[in-house]
């Protein structure tokens, strides 16, 4: 832009935006445009970044936070203001639940009437509201600090413990002009945004003193550990000393789940027995069960198993946030196993025999008995069937991205199909949220160019189902797969109250969710069989070409809550 008077060449918010996200490598922004921000979707585009416009904020959200999961880079998302800003606050809260490094641009409006409540169209504080749900929120008032908001975005996203930043963009900001060259001097290319993190000498002697004492060690592998890209480092980790290990589910990968080390199969056997449990990227939430009770051989719920924990994380408030954890280890997943394995030496004494035959022995049992149940092929298909499929299906492409979520459709999938690379499994993380599933399919194909596969709980797709388009209008190789029960949990559910309605769990039956692909021009798939389903799935693969199967299993197969059953008041109630 030149300013004819004095032949000045000037630039605007907008382009100070988009020139600070390219800067710091920012390739592609997922969102949704509108007012104020619809120019910039524009720009964005005509300057070289890839646009993925979505059909709901959440979605877009839910993109940008798993986009920052696989790559290590903030995933970018853009808002428009208050109702559009709110329904990607969701993508941003769950991303900085789980550590995901995003940032959520948002436009807004204009302060001086914000602040007095004047009524502004879309009229909200979205700086105070954002706050409390994410790990920093910053607002640009002025064009010349887009290069600092810019800069502090990326490093409160990227920098110890990954999470959500909300930045905050007023309408007036984007068309402010400012002096070209003083606006390009402004711009911050940020030196490494995430530094390493060492371990302290004592903590890493300390760990490794518990972990030469112990007599049933057990390594217990995080979504943390995944992000932190150290695979070979854990990988070496785990095969030096020789000790069992269990994958969290985004874990699953990081080592082959055929591993022979991976005691998966045993794991309510090995999670109580073990003495020394070595945490890598994993908090002790409620999906471990806190650490304790019985799950960890507590007599009762709230009691401490007996087990020595050592924890590496990069938080060091994570330490003791449920048990005591024995010996701390504060650094980044691959600074602390390098540093473990460094002061291993040459030598380091395999784990008791005894431990090993005894997890291997279980494990093998189990196995056994899985393989059992996945060679039947009733009619209609269950979960197990159908899964049976996804299971092959990822094994001939190890390569292929899973994304998974639903209540029962999740649990099985997770002990059903296995993972032989890392950060290939995507799914509802920590909060166990639904609505993850066609924001993580459309992001995880963008991101990985790979063909993406996503098992859904007819409930949990029906969150974000509309994407279909997006997938559709991206030409993204997406294969959706539906486990259709009829219902939440299930559809055989009655209406207690006897009244014309249907159950709250229940859906209409046999809904057609292949013909919502169809009308995209994408490929609907009905499959009553297993034999129907693998072609299904083998096709979507070969031909990269949107998919969507609708796979029609017994409408009685599926549990309450899936294995969440005794987080359920209901269950309480029952006792
Ligand atoms: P999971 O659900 O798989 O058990 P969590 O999300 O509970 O995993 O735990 C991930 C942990 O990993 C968090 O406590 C987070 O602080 C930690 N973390 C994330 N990135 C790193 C990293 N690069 N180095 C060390 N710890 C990390």
């Amino acid at each position: 832009m030149t300013n004819n008077a004095e032949s000045q060449v000037l630039t605007d918010g907008f382009h100070l935006v988009l020139d600070a996200l390219k800067l710091n490598g920012i390739k592609t922004i997922y969102g949704l445009p509108g007012i104020p921000i619809t120019d910039l979707t524009r720009m964005a585009q005509a300057e070289g970044l890839r646009v993925i416009s979505f059909r709901h904020e959440q979605n877009a959200g839910n993109a940008a936070a798993i986009a920052g999961f696989l790559s290590g880079k903030p995933g970018v998302c853009l808002t428009v203001s208050a109702p559009g800003f709110l329904n990607g606050l969701v993508a941003l809260a769950n991303a900085t639940t789980n550590c995901f490094p995003m940032i959520l641009i948002s436009g807004s409006s204009e302060r001086e009437i914000v602040d007095l409540q004047q009524g502004d169209y879309e009229e909200m504080d979205q700086l105070a509201i954002a706050k409390p749900l994410c790990k920093a929120a910053f607002r640009v008032l002025n064009a010349e600090d887009i290069g600092v908001g810019i800069a502090r975005a990326i490093r409160a996203a990227v920098s110890g413990r990954p999470g959500g930043v909300y930045l905050d963009l007023p309408a007036k900001l984007f068309s402010q002009i400012m002096d070209a060259e003083a606006g390009k001097k402004s711009l911050i290319q940020v030196v490494d945004p995430s530094p390493r993190q060492i371990p302290a000498p004592e903590a890493v002697q300390r760990a490794l003193d518990l972990l030469k004492g112990a007599r049933k060690p057990l390594i217990l592998l995080g979504k943390g550990a995944a992000y932190a890209q150290a695979d070979e480092e854990i990988r070496t980790l785990v095969e030096k000393t020789g000790i069992p290990y269990l994958p969290m589910s985004m874990a699953k990968g990081i080592l082959p789940d055929t591993h022979a080390q991976s005691a998966s199969a045993a794991r309510s056997f090995v999670l109580p027995e073990a003495d020394v449990v070595l945490l890598i990227g994993a908090r002790l939430n409620w999906l471990l069960s806190h650490g304790k009770g019985k799950t960890w051989g507590g007599k009762s719920h709230k009691d401490w198993g007996g087990q020595k924990f050592i924890q590496i994380d990069i938080a060091a408030t994570e330490m003791d946030s449920n048990v005591r954890i024995d010996a701390p280890l504060v650094g980044d997943v691959g600074s602390c196993v390098s540093a473990l394995l460094a002061g291993m030496g040459s030598q380091w004494a395999q784990p008791p025999a005894e431990w090993l035959n005894a997890v291997a022995e279980r494990k093998n049992k189990n196995v056994a008995k899985m393989a059992e149940t996945l060679a039947k092929d009733p009619s209609p298909m269950n979960f197990h069937s159908a899964l049976n499929v996804v299971r092959d299906i990822i094994k001939a492409n190890p390569d292929a991205m899973l994304v998974n979520e639903g209540a029962n459709a999740l649990d099985f999938t997770r002990s059903i199909v296995d993972m032989y690379k890392p950060r290939k499994r995507l799914d509802v993380g920590t909060w166990g949220v639904m609505g993850i599933g066609m924001g993580f399919a459309v992001a995880a194909a963008v991101e990985t160019g790979q063909p993406v596969i996503a098992v859904e709980g007819d409930s949990a797709f029906g969150f974000s189902g509309m994407e279909v388009e997006t997938i559709c209008r991206y030409n993204l190789p997406v294969c959706v797969v539906i486990l259709n029960n009829n219902g939440v949990y299930r559809g055989t559910d009655k209406n207690l109250g006897g009244g014309a309605d249907v159950a709250p769990t229940v859906f209409v039956k046999d809904s057609r969710y292949e013909k919502l692909m169809e009308a995209f021009g994408g490929v609907g798939v009905y499959a009553a069989t297993t034999a129907e389903l693998r072609k299904g799935m083998e096709e979507a693969i070969r031909l990269r070409r949107p998919t969507l199967i609708n796979a029609v299993i017994d409408e009685s197969a599926g549990t309450e809550s899936g294995r969440i059953t005794s987080l359920n008041p209901a269950a309480a109630l029952k006792k």
